[in-house]
């Protein structure tokens, strides 16, 4: 990604803490907590009322959570002790999404896959509920928001603390801001498909516009690279979305020749950098097919082309040579470099210097 979120703390982290209570204090002591009942949620007073309500609602959404958090008791009452503390470093690593996305070799990332080989039942009644936990007609439940508050309201403190405006997955898109009475989705950055444990921490979850959540990383996986035709699950690095410590992609556009006009994205060839974070950019461009949207960009009518024309615009009316007009963008695209596409905007105008087309410009070819 081209810039990291802040976290922002909310009342809705508190629904992590609940499934951190129930997974640790209920389930892990199953085998020895007794049969299951609201006895075991006492030392947890919000959840214990939310749990309550759940007991004596009919919704759908009351039953789905209750009866899960039971059946799944159950199962957990049978397990040894070993396996009980093989779930407790699953569910440690899956929720701590900085040292996964670093591929820290002591997070471990576990699948629904992994624990379905060894407890197939457990498994899939993990995977009903984790994945159905961010569902509307679960935290719109009274009992339940009453306690955590609602995703709308989480947007707009995130995105009132999160300012940029832009989605900083493509750079390309607005993010709808606290202006707009709708929000863009959040994306489970792990996938929620094959992932438990971490579908309601708010460290997987990250707003994204539309094109870069729905279009293009759909149900990809950050965590691992394609499989290669021996079937292997290869890990690899990601950016973390809430990263500390900044980072600048740089990028380096070559045009194959000089006729603009005829440029189509196999003319265009995109080099990025650093190299101490190639593989985070490796999996950036892999997960939001970054090349063919840039490409794209480049090649637009009112985008790519019409940068060029701005160029020999501003040297035809206003008499700014192209020099003066590429230290000024230069200037903008490192002190605003994704407002008006600036970092993408510079790096094309600096390919087409490099292939002439400004000096075509400069030697009055195209001047008044
Ligand atoms: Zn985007």
């Amino acid at each position: 990604m081209l810039f990291p979120y802040t976290y922002v703390p909310h009342q809705m982290d508190k629904m992590q803490t609940f499934i951190d209570y129930i997974f640790h204090e209920a389930w892990c002591k199953a085998p020895t907590s007794g049969p299951f009942g609201l006895n075991l949620f006492d030392a947890n007073a919000e959840l214990r009322e939310v749990m309550e309500a759940f007991y004596y609602s009919d919704a759908q959404g009351a039953d789905f959570f209750y009866g899960h958090v039971e059946r799944i008791y159950g199962l957990f009452s049978a397990l040894s002790a070993a396996q009980i503390s093989q779930f407790q470093q699953w569910y440690q690593g899956n929720n701590d999404l900085e040292k996964l996305c670093a591929n820290d070799p002591a997070a471990q990332l576990v699948r629904y896959t992994d624990i379905a080989v060894t407890h197939k039942d457990l498994g899939g009644q993990l995977a009903v509920f984790f994945k159905g936990l961010y569902s509307q007609s679960l935290l719109d439940l009274a009992a339940l928001r009453a306690k955590i508050g609602d995703i709308d309201h989480h947007y707009k403190a995130f995105v009132t603390a999160n300012k940029a405006g832009k989605c900083p997955f493509c750079g390309i898109n607005d993010l709808l801001s606290e202006y707009h009475s709708k929000r863009e989705a959040y994306d489970h950055y792990l996938p929620k498909a094959l992932y438990p444990f971490n579908s309601i921490n708010f460290r997987n979850l990250v707003p994204a516009c539309h094109h870069c959540n729905s279009s293009y990383k759909t149900s990809k996986d950050p965590a691992h690279k394609p499989k290669d035709p021996a079937g292997e699950a290869v890990r690899r690095k990601v950016f973390y979305p809430f990263s500390t410590a900044p980072h600048a992609i740089k990028l380096q556009v070559t045009l194959q020749h000089a006729d603009i006009e005829n440029l189509t994205p196999t003319d265009i060839h995109l080099t990025f950098g650093p190299a101490n974070i190639g593989e985070q950019i490796d999996t950036w461009r892999d997960v939001y097919d970054i090349e063919e949207r840039y490409k794209a960009k480049f090649c637009a009518e009112n985008d790519g082309k019409y940068w060029l024309t701005q160029v020999l615009d501003e040297w035809q009316y206003d008499g700014k040579s192209p020099a003066d007009f590429l230290t000024t963008l230069s200037r903008q695209a490192t002190s605003k470099p994704y407002a008006e596409c600036n970092f993408l905007k510079k790096s094309f105008l600096d390919a087409c210097q490099r292939v002439g087309l400004l000096d075509a410009i400069e030697k009055g070819e195209n001047a008044p």
